[in-house]
């Protein structure tokens, strides 16, 4: 998963990229509403978190200006403690939800799941596809409830694909939100590792849970224990 922090207080900028590192996703930063707007609007991203005491341009210009471009990820702004209408703002202008600074970081952790789930038409934190189930606190992976041992990459693979089990999700979109730009960007990498996550999950060839459509990308074929709500996405 890919996320973008924009907040112009490095410390907590540095911070929250290490911690959001260490909890696997791809992180991309900017420190003023201009750089905010700007990579809100280039990159390929799953979710942001946007400050809302802002340089440059304030954080309810950039949410609102990237909902006119039709952005239409997640977005968690991050508040003032006591002010409410900060919040009230952040909402109307097109935020799904806030956390007040000063800040736990696994609140931060846990709304920023909690969006992503719903942005994916889940309600729980246990995704549930057929016999295969993926814990995104836990992060773990269980086929006919029997534990199965992923790598990180193959993890935050099954997990993309899981989150928008039925969709298509093109190679170039695994490789884009999946890696920092420094990794060398080769689809052929994700060929690989989509080939032995298949193998762990299915080893006997009987569940063909991930499908390949060629010229298109993958797609998680087992259907969903759990219908989507209505208003998904
Ligand atoms: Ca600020």
């Amino acid at each position: 998963m890919r996320v973008l922090v924009v907040e112009d207080e490095a410390a907590l900028r540095d911070t929250l990229k290490a911690r959001l590192v260490d909890a696997g996703f791809t992180v991309d930063v900017a420190q003023d509403g201009e750089e905010g707007l700007f990579a809100g609007l280039e990159y390929p991203l799953d979710v942001a978190i946007i400050d809302l005491g802002l340089p440059k341009l304030a954080g309810l210009e950039v949410i609102r200006r990237l909902r006119a471009a039709r952005k239409s990820y997640p977005i968690l702004i991050l508040t003032a403690r006591d002010n409410w209408q900060d919040k009230v703002e952040g909402l109307q202008a097109g935020a799904d939800d806030y956390v007040a600074k000063p800040f736990h970081f696994e609140e931060v952790l846990a709304r920023l799941q909690a969006l992503l789930r719903r942005a994916g038409g889940w309600a729980t934190p246990e995704l549930k596809c057929g016999p295969v189930a993926l814990d995104t606190r836990a992060q773990t992976v269980k086929v006919d409830g029997q534990p199965v041992e992923l790598t990180t990459f193959e993890y935050r693979i099954l997990e993309h694909l899981m989150l928008r089990a039925g969709d298509v999700i093109s190679k170039a979109e695994l490789t884009e939100r999946l890696y920092d730009q420094d990794f060398e960007r080769d689809s052929n990498v994700i060929e690989v590792l989509v080939g032995r996550l298949r193998r762990k999950l299915d080893p006997h060839d009987q569940l063909r849970p991930i499908e390949t459509l060629r010229g298109r990308g993958y797609r998680f074929a087992l259907a969903r224990n759990q219908a989507p709500p209505a208003a998904a996405r």
